[in-house]
């Protein structure tokens, strides 16, 4: 049974802790009651929205005035090297689970937060791995149907899958097949991806992770091409084009892009959406006025009027 509250803080539910109110909010555990909570959506014509762990979220100040739909679907089997995972699950209890079991593919994720439907919405990857090497089919509810999509249905390409397209279709289930691989190896490469990330990613630190895309080196003008420092898996970073427009350090209210790093936008607490967005613009402005570079956000935007 399904318990529905009523004008919920959402900046709880976000890694940035940032996010107005939602009119609607039900947290659903199963596949029934995700399908009671679209129900309730449908009977009282609301608009809804789905979330899982919120950390690739900016939600507005002003919030929805719709219904947000908290996915934590829990579970995980594993027969031979198949893995079927619930989609509320968090990444890092699947890169934990499949290390120990000397399952190869994936311990490069280690550390990203957020649930496994998550990444797969947003093809979610790190030093070069992706959650979708691995990943077989997804079962998805659409209304109150269930399907399979297979990876090829997915269309998956650089932080994109067709679930991008299609708000409505919500994954409950994901299913992969691992390689073997030795799983003091795994430990020992999840481990320095650890490390690394560390550097980054400061422990508590109130970020949607990076916020603009990187680029893919093929699909920039040549004359471009030559002026970029290094190729990060056949990547240019964002933060490459936003360090040469000076956004390292930049602030707005409590909203400060990392010193070290600038395409990593922090709340130093009590920070607004509204300042997010407006020094996102800032930088994204000043990329396409000096390269011709249009940034795309990675993270997803929420409850806003405008198109970054
Ligand atoms: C500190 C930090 C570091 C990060 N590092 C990385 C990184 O290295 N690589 C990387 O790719 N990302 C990274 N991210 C971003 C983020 O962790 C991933 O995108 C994550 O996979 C999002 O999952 P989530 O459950 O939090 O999704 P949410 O933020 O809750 O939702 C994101 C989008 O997915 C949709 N969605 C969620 N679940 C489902 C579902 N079951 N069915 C359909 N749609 C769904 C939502 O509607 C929303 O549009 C980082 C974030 C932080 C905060």
């Amino acid at each position: 049974m399904i318990k529905i509250q009523e004008n919920v803080l959402l900046e709880r539910y976000t890694t940035l802790r940032i996010g107005g109110a939602a009119k609607y909010f039900i947290e659903v555990y199963s596949i029934e009651e995700l399908k009671e909570a679209l129900h309730y959506a449908k009977d009282n014509a609301l608009t809804y929205y789905v979330i899982a762990g919120g950390s690739d979220l900016l939600i507005s100040d002003e919030g929805l005035s719709g219904l947000i739909i908290k996915l934590s679907l829990q579970g995980l089997t594993l027969e031979d090297a198949r893995i079927i995972v619930a989609s509320g699950t968090s990444l890092q209890k699947l890169v934990d689970y499949t290390i120990e079991h000397g399952l190869a593919g994936i311990e490069k994720l280690n550390n990203i937060p957020g649930s496994v439907g998550g990444a797969v919405y947003g093809n979610a990857g790190a030093f070069g791995q992706t959650i979708s090497d691995k990943l077989i089919r997804v079962r998805v509810l659409v209304g109150d149907k269930e399907k399979y999509l297979s990876k090829q249905d997915l269309e998956f390409d650089y932080r994109e899958s067709v679930l991008k397209n299609h708000k409505d279709w919500i994954i409950t289930e994901v299913e992969f097949e691992m390689g073997m691989g030795d799983r003091e190896l795994l430990r020992k490469t999840a481990s320095e991806v650890l490390e690394t990330r560390k550097q980054k990613y400061a422990l508590g630190i109130k970020c949607p992770g990076s916020f603009f895309k990187n680029l893919l080196i093929n699909r920039l003008p040549i004359e471009l091409q030559k002026d970029i420092p290094k190729d990060y898996f056949g990547k240019v970073p964002a933060w490459w084009f936003l360090e040469q427009v000076g956004a390292k350090g930049a602030t707005r209210g409590q909203i400060k892009i990392s010193d070290h790093h600038a395409n990593l936008y922090i709340n130093q607490g009590g920070g607004t959406a509204a300042d997010f967005f407006a020094l996102a613009k800032e930088y994204k402005d000043k990329v396409k006025d000096r390269f011709g570079v249009d940034l795309e956000p990675e993270v997803q935007l929420v409850g806003f009027k405008e198109e970054l």
